[in-house]
């Protein structure tokens, strides 16, 4: 199907644009990044924005830079620009583990890192490292600037604390410490299908035990989230397999599981408690 007729702006600077958002956000106007999740919902006419505001041609919001001790993600960086580590350390080596199992090539070379957090696909990689991680995300209106924190800016299934007429200009994740071990696993039912479940964990061992576990769980609730029960029963444990099973066991039983017509609750708790385990496993043989 085509979509409906539309108004494309192309504004060149972030002033340009929060200044066009201002004035199309309250007659049905949206942002246009990567178009990979929007353009084919308007295809199906499941979104009609009567304006797209396309940023693709804004100077500087390809930037991806270390600013201090976080690396900076502008809101034209796509999923590909991940491929290959793109910081020297444990969190360039995380983020592009994880860019290879979001869709295909091809979404990847448009998709944007930002985009998919403003869109809060449940099972959104980047919302699981955004969130797992503590991102800050830098908002822009015309009213001013914010910075919000991952878990406070998605809220639900494809739901954000974004106003229409705000841009998420820059996502600022913090670099991770030398020693940082990390594990992703997601369970999708082919090469790249979104996620049905998926872990993320980063933890450092002192003293034969693990100290500062993160883990987050994405694809199997509203929202992906960490989930203090399973990084409890991790910390100051020492990495073995039976504290890695009592840590898949928590967050299985922490879920509040989606359910649908193809997967029930309960099958979705059990691959929580799988994809959790094997991230675990990851994290401790593969780096
Ligand atoms: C077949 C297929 C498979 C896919 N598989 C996966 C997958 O496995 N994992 C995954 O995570 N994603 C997957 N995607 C989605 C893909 O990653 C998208 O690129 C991503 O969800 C949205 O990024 P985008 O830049 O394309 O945003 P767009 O499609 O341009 O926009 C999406 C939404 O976000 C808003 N938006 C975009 N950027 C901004 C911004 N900077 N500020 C405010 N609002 C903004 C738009 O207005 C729109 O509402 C898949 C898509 C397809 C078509």
């Amino acid at each position: 199907m085509k979509t409906a007729a539309f108004v494309r702006h192309a504004p060149r600077t972030v002033e340009e644009t929060l200044a066009i958002l201002a004035d199309v956000a309250p007659k049905h106007g949206r942002i246009l990044a990567g178009g990979q999740s929007l353009v084919p919902i308007m295809a199906f006419r499941m979104a009609d924005p009567a304006h797209l505001v396309d940023i693709n041609n804004v100077d500087g919001l390809d930037r991806l830079s270390i600013d201090g001790d976080e690396l900076s993600i502008g809101a034209l960086v796509r999923h590909a620009a991940f491929h290959r580590p793109v910081v020297d350390g444990p969190l360039g080596r995380l983020m592009s583990v994880v860019a290879h199992n979001i869709a295909h090539y091809a979404i990847r070379s448009r998709g944007t890192f930002c985009g998919s957090l403003a869109h809060a696909d449940p099972a959104s990689e980047w919302c699981l490292v955004a969130a797992t991680l503590g991102a800050k995300l830098v908002v822009k209106s015309k009213r001013g600037d914010r910075t919000v924190m991952a878990d406070d800016f998605l809220s639900g299934i494809m739901s954000t604390s974004l106003a229409e007429d705000e841009l998420l200009a820059e996502a600022r994740i913090p670099l991770l410490p030398e020693a940082t071990r990390f594990g992703f696993y997601e369970f999708s039912r082919r090469a790249g299908d979104f996620a049905m479940a998926a872990a993320l964990v980063t933890y450092q061992v002192e003293g034969g035990l693990v100290v500062e576990p993160r883990l987050g769980i994405g694809g199997a609730e509203g929202k992906s989230r960490r989930i203090p029960e399973a990084e409890a029963a991790l910390k100051g444990q020492a990495p073995s397999f039976q504290t890695f099973k009592m840590a898949a066991d928590a967050a299985a039983d922490a879920i509040e599981p989606l359910e649908d017509h193809l997967t029930s609750g309960e099958y979705r708790r059990d691959l929580v408690r799988a994809v959790t385990e094997r991230a675990l496993h990851r994290a401790l043989n593969a780096n």
